[in-house]
C-alpha cells in the first residue's frame, strides 16, 4: 500500500459523509467497513434504487418523470410520447438536386418481406474491422474464450423486454387525436412520396436505376460498387458511402475506408452548391402547395426540457457506480459519484450501456459502439481523488497473458491462490505477496481495503519497467516562447505576456499534496531568428544567446536554461521586465515556427525530461525557413470534392515534427494573434498531435481582448496535466476497441500515445464486435494511462467499466446516451471530411439518424400510424443536436466563414469530452430580465430560437467558446441604468467588451453570472454585447441552433420532419 502524503492528504483521512471513504492507509479490514458493498454484499448503503435509472421511473418521492407531463397533452401510448403532426416534411426540404431521399419507389405496398429487406439493406457496409486494426497479437489473446461469470450478481436493469415491449418509452409525433390535416407531400400516411415532377421530382441528373433495386430512380450516381462493403447494393443510400456501425471508418486503404469518390453526379468535381451549403436546402419553390399548418414548437422535443428534467430527477443525487450498464445522469446534471466498482461517468462515457449480442444486431441497428474517456478529469471536490497503489518492485498486478491490471472484475479461485481474468480468461498464479484467503462468499477478505479490488478506478505507482530508458523521470517543464516581432510588441501583447507571467509562474500546477511546483521553466523570444535566455540563479542578469542559423536548430545554452522558479525568482523577473523594452524599436515582421517547436523540443530532450511549449505566436510563419507557409486559403474550393484540401496540413517538417514531439513528450499549446489567414490547420498540426490546445484571438487588441487571452493562459499553464502518456484500451472477449479520435498520435493500432494529457481531453474509442457477447458476462473495458505526473512520478491509472449485453435492441436504446452519441458522431464527421466531400458526410449523418430511428420504430416501438414519428426517450433531443452538429462551421460549406475559423473549431473538438460538445452544439440561452437579482438561483435556460427572444428581454448565451449578452430593443431603461450607466440603449458603444462594474444588485448579480461561467467553462469567452437589429447581431444569431441557420442548414423542426420523412421511406 502506498504510504505517501498523496494518500494522508485530507480527503483520504476520513470517511466523508456518505462517500465512505477509505481510513488512510487502507487500515485493517473492519476499522471502518467501508460503504462499498455491493458486488454480492449484502447491504446496499445508498438508496439509489438500482433500476430506477434504466428504468427511468421516477425514485421514490421524487416527482414522477416530467417527460410525460411536459406533453400533457399528448396521449400515452405504451410508455410512447405522440406529438402533434409536423408539417408536411417535404416543405422546408426541397429537393436537394444531389439528393436521392424522394427516389423511393412510391407505390409499394410495405409488406413484411420488403421491411426485411430495407433493413437488411441498412446495414450494408463495412461492419467489418477496419483495416487500420489489424490481428495484434498481444490485444487479440484475450479475445479467446468467453468470460467467466463475474461474480456479481447480474444486474439486468428489469425485465427482458420483448422487441415491443410495454415498458419501452418512446417519443412520438404526431398524436394520434390530432387530426391530419397534412400536405400534400408527405405529410400523411396515404400520400405517396413525391414523384418526379413535383416539386420533389428526381434532380435532373439522376442516374440510371439500379437493376433490382428497390430505390427505383436513384439519382445519386451510383459510386463505385466494387468491394465486398458495397454488397448490399440495394441499399436506401447508393449515393452516399455505406457508414459503418460508426459512420465513418478512418481513412484507409482498402474497402473499407471511404474511396475517395468522384462528385455524386459522376464527374469528377461537383459544382459548388449554391444557396443550399447546410446540405437542406429549401427554396421558395417547394413551398408551393397549400400553406403548412404552423406547429407549435412547443410540441417537439425540448432539449433544455430534457436536461431540466434529469436534473430534477436525478440531480442533487449520490450517483453510485455498482450496477453493471447502468446509465449515468445526463452529463448537465449536478449529481454527486461515488465509485463503487465502475469509473465515474466523469472519466468514461459510453453511447450506450447495453452492447447489441452480435455483429449482426449492431449492424442493424447502426448505433455505434463508443466510450468517450477523459482519463484525468477533474473531480469535483466533494469527491474522493484517486488512490495510489503500490504494489512494490515488480509492479501491478496484471494477466499474464492480455495484461490487463488487477480490478474489481478479476475472479479470485483455488482458495485465493489464483485468479481468473475477466478479459482473457486466463487463469494467473496470485503472487506469494498478494495472497489473501477467500471469505464464504468467494471475496478476498482484504477486498475493502485495496482501491484496485473495489473500485472503477484507482492509481499505480509504475516501476522503472513502465519508464523511458528504466530511469525514473525528470520533472516536466513549461517553456515560454514568444513571438516579438513587430505586431505583438505594437499591440502590447509582449509586454502584457511578460507581465502575466510574473503573477502565473507563482501558481505553476502541482500534484496534490505538494508544496510547490517542481516544473522548470525556461524562455525564448523569437522573430527570425531565436534568442534563448540563460536565467541561472546565480546570475544577476539575465544572458541572450541567440541563434540565427534556425535551418540546423539547436540550444545554445543547457545549463541554466530550464530552471526552477523559485530558485531563478530574481532572474526572471528581470527578464520580464526586459524583454517588451528590448525588442521595442524592433521592426521585424516575418516570424518562423516550425524552428521554434524543433528548439523546444530539443531544450526539452537535453533536459531528459517531458514538459510543454506555451508559442505565442502573431502571423503566419513567412521567413525563410524549414516550415515556411504560403496563403493557400481559396474560397473557390468551398462546396467542391476538394473542400477537403483545406483541412489537410500542407505536407511539410511539421508532419515529422509532430512525431518527434511525441515520442519525447513534448507537448505544444499555440496561441494565435492573427490579424488574416494563418493556415491554421498546419500550424496547429503539432499541437492537435501532441495533446495540446490551440487559441485564437483574431484582431487582438490589448483592451477588448487582452482579459479573455489572459484568462484562458492562465487556465492553460494551471491545468492538471499529465506528460509523455500511452493509453491502452482492453475489452472483454466479444469485441475490441477498433478506432481512436482525439489530440493523439497512434504508431500502431493499440496504443494510444500523447505527448501530455490535461484534465480536459478527452478521447473517444469506437467499438466492434469480433464475436459475440453474453448476456450473463457482460462486457468489460479497461482503460489503463501511463504517464508522468506535475512532479516526475510515473503512475498507471486505470478506469474500469461494466456494461451490460443483449440480444432485444430495446434495451440497447434504452441505454443509449444522446450526448455521448452527438461526441461520437461530430468526432467522427470531423475527421471524414479529411478524406471526402463535406457534403458525402452530411448525408452520411442523416441517412444514419434515419437509419438509427428506423431501427427502433421497427423493432422496438408498438406499431403505429405510419404519420408519427417515434423516438426513443434517450434519444428524443438527438434530432435536435444531429442538425446542429450538421450547422457546424466544419460541416457548412459557406464562404462567409473563415477557413481558419472551421480548422480551429474542427481540431478542437477532436479533443472534447462530452460535457463540452453537448454545450458547443446546444449553446445556453438564459433569459436574464425577470431574474431576482437576490435570488441565487440561475434562470432555467430556454431553447435556442429567436422565438424565445422578446423586445424586451436580456438574455445571455454561451456555449463555451463564445459568449454573447443579447439587449432587446425595448430593454427598459432602468435595465440599461442599473447595468451600464446609461440612459438608453442608443448610449450603448458598440464594442464594449466587458459590463461596468456598478454598484446596485442588478449589475452585481449579472457580473457575478457571467464570471461563474467563465470560471466553470474549459475555455474562457470574450463576452459580446449585441444589440437586437445590430449588425453584429448577426454572430448571435448562427448560435440559435433550432432556427435556420445564416450560413445554410435546415430548422430544427425542418430538420425533424426531414428525418421522418427518411425514417417512413426506410419502413415503407
Ligand atoms: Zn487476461
Amino acid at each position: 500500500m502506498s504510504q505517501q502524503g498523496y494518500v494522508a492528504a485530507p480527503p483520504y483521512s476520513q470517511a466523508q459523509p456518505g462517500m465512505g471513504g477509505y481510513q488512510a492507509g487502507y487500515g485493517p479490514p473492519g476499522a471502518t467497513q467501508p460503504h462499498y458493498g455491493h458486488y454480492g454484499g449484502p447491504t446496499q448503503p445508498f438508496n439509489a434504487p438500482p433500476t430506477a435509472s434504466m428504468m427511468k421511473s421516477p425514485p421514490a418521492g421524487m416527482p414522477p418523470t416530467p417527460v410525460s407531463s411536459q406533453y400533457s397533452q399528448n396521449v400515452q401510448q405504451n410508455g410512447g410520447h405522440r406529438y402533434p403532426a409536423p408539417p408536411a416534411a417535404s416543405a422546408a426540404y426541397g429537393q436537394p438536386p444531389q439528393s436521392s431521399y424522394n427516389s423511393m419507389s412510391p407505390q409499394s405496398p410495405p409488406t413484411t418481406q420488403q421491411i426485411t429487406n430495407q433493413m437488411g439493406a441498412m446495414s450494408i457496409g463495412n461492419y467489418a474491422p477496419g483495416p487500420q486494426a489489424p490481428v495484434n497479437s498481444v490485444a487479440q489473446q484475450h479475445h479467446q474464450r468467453p468470460a467467466p461469470a463475474m461474480g456479481q450478481p447480474q444486474m439486468h436493469p428489469g425485465p427482458q423486454s420483448p422487441p415491443m415491449s410495454p415498458q419501452m418509452s418512446s417519443t412520438q409525433f404526431p398524436p394520434a387525436n390530432m387530426p391530419m390535416t397534412a400536405p400534400p407531400m408527405a405529410g400523411s400516411p396515404l400520400s405517396p412520396p413525391p414523384m418526379a415532377g413535383s416539386p420533389m421530382g428526381a434532380p435532373p441528373m439522376g442516374a440510371p436505376p439500379m437493376a433490382g433495386s428497390p430505390m427505383g430512380a436513384n439519382p445519386m450516381g451510383a459510386p463505385p460498387m466494387a468491394g465486398p462493403p458495397m454488397g448490399g447494393m440495394g441499399g436506401p443510400f447508393p449515393g452516399s458511402p455505406p457508414p459503418g456501425v460508426g459512420g465513418f471508418q478512418q481513412a484507409g486503404p482498402g474497402p473499407q475506408g471511404f474511396p475517395q469518390q468522384p462528385g455524386q453526379f459522376g464527374g469528377p468535381m461537383a459544382g459548388p452548391q449554391p444557396g443550399m451549403p447546410g446540405g437542406f436546402p429549401s427554396g421558395p419553390s417547394q413551398l408551393a402547395g397549400p400553406p403548412q399548418k404552423k406547429l407549435d414548437p412547443d410540441s417537439i422535443p425540448s432539449p433544455t426540457q430534457v436536461i431540466e428534467d434529469d436534473q430534477v430527477r436525478r440531480g442533487g443525487q449520490i450517483y453510485a457506480t455498482n450496477l453493471r450498464g447502468q446509465v449515468p445522469p445526463l452529463v448537465t446534471t449536478q449529481f454527486t459519484v461515488q465509485d463503487q466498482g465502475n469509473a465515474s461517468p466523469r472519466f468514461m462515457r459510453c453511447t450506450t450501456y447495453s452492447l447489441p449480442c452480435t455483429a449482426d444486431l449492431a449492424k442493424q441497428c447502426q448505433v455505434p459502439l463508443a466510450s468517450i474517456i477523459k482519463p484525468l478529469a477533474r473531480l469535483p471536490k466533494n469527491e474522493t481523488p484517486l488512490y495510489v497503489v503500490n504494489h512494490g518492485e515488480t509492479g501491478p498486478i496484471r494477466c499474464n497473458r492480455c495484461k490487463a491490471y488487477i480490478c474489481p472484475f478479476m475472479h479470485f479461485t483455488e482458495g485465493g491462490r489464483r485468479f481468473q481474468c475477466a478479459f482473457c480468461n486466463c487463469v494467473n498464479e496470485v503472487p506469494v505477496f498478494y495472497f489473501q484467503h477467500l471469505d464464504h462468499m468467494g471475496r478476498r477478505v482484504d477486498f475493502y481495503e485495496r482501491p484496485e479490488l473495489s473500485l472503477g478506478s484507482y492509481e499505480f505507482e509504475a516501476t522503472l519497467d513502465y519508464c523511458k530508458n528504466n530511469k525514473p523521470p525528470n520533472p516536466p517543464a513549461f517553456i515560454f516562447m514568444i513571438d516579438v516581432s513587430y505586431n505583438n510588441v505594437k499591440s502590447g501583447l509582449v509586454k502584457m505576456i511578460c507581465n502575466e507571467l510574473k503573477t502565473l509562474l507563482e501558481k505553476l500546477p502541482k500534484e496534490e499534496g505538494s508544496e510547490s511546483s517542481v516544473i522548470k521553466v525556461g524562455f525564448v523570444t523569437y522573430n527570425k531568428v531565436l534568442h534563448f535566455y540563460n536565467v541561472k540563479s546565480a546570475l544577476a542578469q539575465p544572458q541572450m544567446m541567440v541563434v540565427s542559423d534556425i535551418a540546423e536548430m539547436f540550444v545554445p545554452l543547457l545549463d541554466g536554461f530550464l530552471v526552477n522558479y523559485q530558485d531563478s525568482k530574481a532572474v526572471i523577473y528581470n527578464l520580464l521586465d526586459q524583454i517588451p523594452d528590448m525588442f521595442a524599436n524592433s521592426n521585424e515582421s516575418e516570424t518562423v515556427f516550425a524552428p521554434v517547436i524543433q528548439a523546444g523540443l530539443e531544450a526539452l530532450k537535453a533536459a531528459e525530461c517531458s514538459g510543454k511549449l506555451f508559442i505565442f505566436q502573431s502571423a503566419m510563419p513567412t521567413a525563410e525557413a524549414p516550415g515556411k507557409l504560403k496563403n493557400r486559403d481559396d474560397k473557390k474550393l468551398i462546396g467542391t470534392d476538394k473542400e477537403k484540401t483545406l483541412f489537410q496540413p500542407q505536407k511539410s517538417v511539421y508532419e515529422q515534427l509532430a512525431k518527434d514531439c511525441v515520442a519525447n513528450g513534448c507537448s505544444v499549446d499555440l496561441f494565435l494573434f492573427p490579424s488574416q489567414y494563418v493556415d491554421l490547420t498546419t500550424m496547429a498540426s503539432v499541437p492537435s498531435h501532441t495533446g495540446g490546445s490551440v487559441y485564437k484571438y483574431n484582431n487582438f487588441q490589448v483592451e477588448t481582448d487582452g482579459e479573455h487571452f489572459l484568462r484562458d493562459l492562465r487556465k492553460d499553464v494551471q491545468k492538471p496535466i499529465g506528460f509523455d502518456a500511452v493509453m491502452r484500451v482492453r475489452t472483454s472477449t466479444g469485441f475490441r476497441a477498433t478506432d481512436f479520435f482525439g489530440a493523439i498520435h497512434m504508431n500502431n493500432t493499440t496504443d494510444v500515445e500523447m505527448a501530455a494529457v490535461d484534465c480536459d481531453k478527452a478521447i473517444t474509442v469506437e467499438f466492434k464486435h469480433d464475436d459475440s457477447l453474453g448476456e450473463d458476462t457482460g462486457a468489460l473495458i479497461q482503460c489503463a494511462l501511463l504517464y508522468t505526473t506535475l512532479s516526475g512520478h510515473r503512475r498507471l491509472r486505470i478506469h474500469n467499466l461494466s456494461l451490460n449485453c443483449s440480444s432485444q435492441l430495446s434495451d440497447l436504446y434504452k441505454s443509449c446516451e444522446t450526448d455521448s452519441l452527438i461526441n461520437f458522431f461530430a468526432k467522427s464527421a470531423y475527421r471524414a471530411i479529411l478524406n471526402q466531400p463535406i457534403k458525402n458526410v452530411r448525408e452520411i449523418l442523416v441517412n444514419q439518424t434515419a437509419h438509427m430511428l428506423a431501427c427502433y420504430r421497427k423493432n422496438c416501438a408498438s406499431p403505429s400510424a405510419a404519420s408519427q414519428l417515434i423516438l426513443p426517450d434517450t434519444m428524443k433531443v438527438f434530432p435536435v443536436y444531429m442538425n446542429s452538429l450538421m450547422k457546424s462551421s466544419p460541416l457548412v460549406g459557406s464562404t462567409e466563414l473563415p477557413t481558419d475559423d472551421r480548422a480551429h473549431q474542427r481540431l478542437s473538438l477532436l479533443a472534447m469530452g462530452v460535457e463540452e460538445t453537448q454545450l458547443l452544439l446546444y449553446p445556453r440561452l438564459i433569459p436574464l430580465h425577470n431574474m431576482d437579482p437576490s435570488s441565487d438561483v440561475l434562470p432555467a435556460p430556454v431553447r435556442c430560437s429567436e422565438e424565445r427572444l422578446s423586445d424586451s428581454g436580456l438574455f445571455l448565451l454561451e456555449n463555451g467558446h463564445s459568449m454573447f449578452l443579447w439587449l432587446g430593443q425595448g430593454s427598459s431603461p432602468d435595465l440599461i441604468q442599473g447595468l451600464f450607466n446609461l440612459p438608453s440603449l442608443a448610449h450603448l458603444q458598440p464594442d464594449i467588451a466587458a459590463l461596468p462594474e456598478l454598484d446596485n444588485p442588478l449589475s452585481k448579480k449579472i457580473r457575478s453570472i457571467v464570471s461563474d461561467l467563465l470560471e466553470k467553462r474549459f475555455n474562457s469567452m470574450k463576452l459580446h454585447i449585441v444589440r437586437q437589429k445590430d449588425k453584429p447581431e448577426i454572430l448571435f444569431r448562427q448560435f440559435l441552433v433550432e432556427d435556420k441557420s445564416v450560413h445554410g442548414g435546415a430548422s430544427y423542426m425542418d430538420f425533424l420532419c426531414f428525418v421522418h420523412r427518411e425514417i417512413r421511406q426506410l419502413l415503407t
